[in-house]
């Protein structure tokens, strides 16, 4: 084969900013990124000969295990040498088996069935489909709208996109045009019983045009890093289940450990009708999502009319991204991963406290491997993450938060690093 010659740091950000379109960015680009050249561990190594930086981010939450894991390298090495890829339909496979048995293993009871997506987007699409479909089936066409939390985010793509924040989101633009959802104000920190009290009423009133609720357990991410009392949870269920509604959990961000529960569900001891994971399903090594459901769903939609889910991405259930995706929750699950976790949190707790006394900081909030600083203003994105890089340390600040998700793995000085480079990123910013 003829050899590639390297691209120079200078020619690849010129060819980037020209043709590559990046998240939620202009075309062609403003922003200069960073180039990577490798990562390993928790760090990622620059291609400008800079050095390394240690990762506060784990690639959006996904590389819990940080990168070039052996175990995950072999477990991908391993797939490739059998197959990389076989069409799902008409035909199975033993990672993709394996994979469905551990997650029905590991979710709260109830959840029987498995949906292998190829994001976290599609898992919800899926998720929606599956509730509108079960409504259908049972002769009730009309539930067909999500009641969900202001504040949330759940996917890029259509669905989702209807029930992320409406106001001041990443998605206001199409707020005219999506299908329209029922919206409830995002849940309280604490507990309050007249919060409650106003998500029942809203379930009981809207519940006749209801197919489901969807929520972010416990953490709101990516629409504002909130964190609720997971006593909300129960009600949800209760009300769900006094007023004939689906309940679907989306624990992509939460999911595999990262609020300290294996899911956030856990923080409550409920059992969603429809759960979504995805980002850290495959330790961050390929992309994978799953949509879970309960029998009383999947029986549902198996007596309509129609008794197919009608979904089937060409690369469903891919071997590789189902080989590692097994890997990872096994080298999880065979590990104290509680203990990492609190871990990760005392040394964040510690070491985020003093960006509490700091100007134009509003708030300071812990929970498992999360830790967010929000302040009063909205952030200067490129101060922040310089000052943030000045610390050896990777993160990507938005709105007006600096927060993290390191992987499992940091070890505790690098723990206190990441901190060091939140509360710079926050005085800076
Ligand atoms: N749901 C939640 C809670 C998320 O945090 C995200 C991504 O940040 C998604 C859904 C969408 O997942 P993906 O980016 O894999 O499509």
């Amino acid at each position: 084969m003829p050899e590639v010659p390297a691209l120079s740091v200078p020619e690849l950000l010129d060819l980037d900013r020209r043709h590559v379109w990046h998240p939620y960015g202009p075309m062609p680009g403003r922003t200069e990124p960073l180039v990577v050249e490798s990562a390993s561990g928790v760090r990622l190594r620059l291609a400008d000969g800079s050095g390394e930086l240690v990762d506060g981010m784990s690639s959006w939450w996904a590389a819990i295990h940080g990168y070039r894991h052996p175990v995950l390298d072999e477990a991908v090495r391993e797939q490739l040498s059998r197959m990389s890829h076989v069409m799902f339909g008409g035909l199975t496979h033993e990672p993709a088996v394996r994979l469905a048995k551990l997650l029905v293993d590991m979710s709260p009871d109830g959840l029987e069935h498995v949906f292998l997506a190829d994001s976290g987007s599609v898992s919800v699409e899926v998720a929606v489909k599956m509730c509108l479909q079960y409504w259908r089936s049972l002769g009730r066409p009309e539930k067909r709208r999500l009641l969900t939390w202001r504040g949330g985010y759940h996917g890029d793509t259509w669905q989702p996109m209807s029930v992320c924040d409406p106001e001041g989101g990443m998605h206001e633009l199409w707020s005219g045009v999506l299908p329209r959802q029922v919206f409830a104000d995002a849940p309280p920190a604490a507990y309050e019983e007249s919060y409650a009290a106003h998500l029942h009423d809203l379930i009981e009133r809207h519940a006749g045009e209801l197919a489901a609720v969807i929520v972010e357990p416990v953490v709101q991410g990516a629409g504002g890093m909130r964190f609720h009392s997971p006593a909300y949870l129960r009600t949800l269920r209760e009300a769900c289940d006094a007023h004939g509604v689906l309940l679907v959990f989306d624990e992509i961000a939460t999911g595999f450990g990262r609020t300290g529960e294996l899911f956030a569900a856990g923080h409550a001891s409920v059992t969603p009708d429809v759960m979504c994971v995805g980002k850290a399903l495959t330790g961050g090594y390929l992309t994978m999502a799953a949509t879970l459901c309960t029998a009383r769903v999947a029986d549902g939609i198996s007596r309509g009319e129609v008794p197919v889910l009608a979904h089937g991405p060409t690369f469903m259930g891919n071997p590789l991204a189902a080989a590692v995706a097994c890997a990872s929750v096994e080298l999880l699950l065979g590990q104290d991963w509680r203990t990492e976790v609190k871990r990760i949190e005392a040394g964040l707790r510690d070491g985020l406290a003093p960006a509490a006394g700091l100007d134009g900081v509003r708030d300071v909030r812990v929970l498992g491997a999360i830790g967010v600083v929000q302040l009063d203003h909205e952030v200067d994105m490129t101060a922040a993450t310089r000052a943030a890089v000045h610390e050896g340390v990777w993160l990507r600040p938005f709105r007006d938060l600096v927060y993290t998700m390191p992987p499992y793995v940091t070890g505790d000085a690098d723990v206190a690093r990441i901190a060091r480079a939140v509360c710079a990123a926050a005085r800076e910013g």
